[in-house]
């Protein structure tokens, strides 16, 4: 049996999952919150129940710290000896991790230089990394990319039709993002279709605050729809998703606004917030729309045609599709936006179980019968697959 701690670390927060391996148990779950600050909260579920303190936690080494002891004073360790691994969720990997990686100093180093496409999380998880091998200096720690599952798409559509040199001084490209959930969504619908993953057609939907959408062949990611940043791809809570790049240049002319400040506008004020005026959470916005607030509706319309038309495209490039997922806080919890996302690809021969589709909270096949592509709701688990790179990587399993 072997204990790994799932890590997610923010620039003020470290989200944790302990798992039992392989039978991928949870041992206990928790977020530490407001992470240098006086009155900082420490979350543990312990037997089910929610813990909460309120405390000072001046920086993450604090924070694990804290996490480790507790571990220990409350039983759910004997020794910290016990903990066989730490898997460190990372947002972006760049083009050097095409898999999940065994942490040393190159890679930390790598990390670092990579917080130029990633400035509001790299540092932040580097900070995560840090705290664990001050704490725990004999354990493995692994790296698991949001990007590496998005590395197998070709050049023609990683690249964008910018002067060449953007890519070979500044490393501009498509990375995508998500891509730990995609892979685990993916991987979840051949087990359930009950077919091998190599042989199948999937689009992914990871529909959360933050969204992204995938087309995955045989197991491989061949395109995604965010890019070199989380902005590109399908409107969400507060981003803009694809606009024409001009907007930024317009925009910052008349409102007299530097292009960083326009585009901090487009990632934090735009979207479904944006459009609608009233939200950035899906839930107010189909509250909203329940009482005839139109921009609410239209936000919501804008949400559904944009989410249909990459699935559209999708369905060229893949040549069919076999299986489209829905998940996270959108896709896993709102039968409205499935519905009217899955209505408007009927021309693909879609077929909608409404019944089902009303279903909440599992997995659940959400398509007809007779329905020619099949949609499930898939939970996604990002700290199981992290769980289990981190055995994989570390070879944890061979010793
Ligand atoms: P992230 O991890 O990107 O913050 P989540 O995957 O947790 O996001 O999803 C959060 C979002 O899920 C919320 O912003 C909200 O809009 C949406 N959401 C959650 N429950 C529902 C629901 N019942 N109906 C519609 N949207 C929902």
């Amino acid at each position: 049996m072997l204990k790994i701690m799932a890590v997610n670390a923010g620039s003020s927060s470290l989200k944790f999952k302990l798992f039992m391996m392989p039978g991928e148990e949870v041992i206990t779950e928790g977020i530490v919150e407001r992470i240098g600050w006086d009155d900082a909260y420490y979350t543990i579920v312990v037997n089910g129940d929610k813990i909460k303190e309120v405390l000072p936690i001046k920086n993450h080494s604090v924070a694990v710290r804290r996490l480790l002891d507790d571990l220990i004073s409350r039983g759910i360790l004997s020794d910290l000896s016990e903990i066989n691994g730490v898997g460190h969720r990372i947002v972006q990997g760049g083009s050097y991790f095409p898999d999940s990686v065994l942490i040393d100093e190159d890679v930390v180093q790598k990390i670092d230089e990579l917080a130029e496409l990633a400035p509001l999380h790299n540092p932040a998880h580097l900070t995560g990394i840090k705290a664990f091998l001050e704490a725990l200096p004999d354990v493995p720690n692994v790296a698991v990319f949001d990007t590496s599952f998005h590395q197998t798409m070709d050049e023609e559509t990683y690249m964008y039709a910018l002067p060449y040199e953007w890519f070979t001084k500044y490393k501009i490209r498509k990375y995508g993002a998500h891509g730990t959930s995609h892979k685990y969504v993916a991987m979840k619908a051949a087990q359930i279709v009950g077919r091998p993953l190599e042989e199948l057609k999937i689009v992914t939907c990871h529909l959360g605050n933050g969204a992204s959408i995938a087309a995955v062949k045989g197991g491989k990611c061949i395109d995604t729809s965010m890019g070199l940043t989380p902005l590109e791809g399908i409107p969400m809570g507060t981003r803009s998703g694809n606009i024409d790049p001009a907007v930024v240049g317009v925009i910052s002319e008349a409102e007299n606004l530097t292009a960083a400040e326009v585009v901090d506008i487009l990632n934090k004020k735009s979207g479904y917030l944006g459009v609608s005026g009233v939200s950035n959470d899906s839930r107010d916005l189909e509250a909203g729309m329940a009482k005839g607030n139109r921009r609410c509706k239209l936000a919501l319309d804008i949400q559904s045609k944009r989410i249909a038309d990459y699935i559209g495209s999708y369905f060229i490039q893949l040549e069919g599709i076999d299986i489209i997922v829905f998940t996270a806080g959108i896709g896993e919890n709102s039968s409205r936006c499935r519905r009217d996302v899955l209505n408007r690809l009927k021309v693909l021969g879609v077929e909608v179980d409404e019944e089902a589709n009303n279903k909440q909270r599992q997995i659940v096949e959400i398509t007809t019968k007779n329905s020619k592509v099949r949609a499930f709701v898939i939970p996604t688990n990002e700290e199981l697959m992290i769980a289990r790179d981190t055995v994989r990587i570390a070879r944890l399993c061979e010793k």
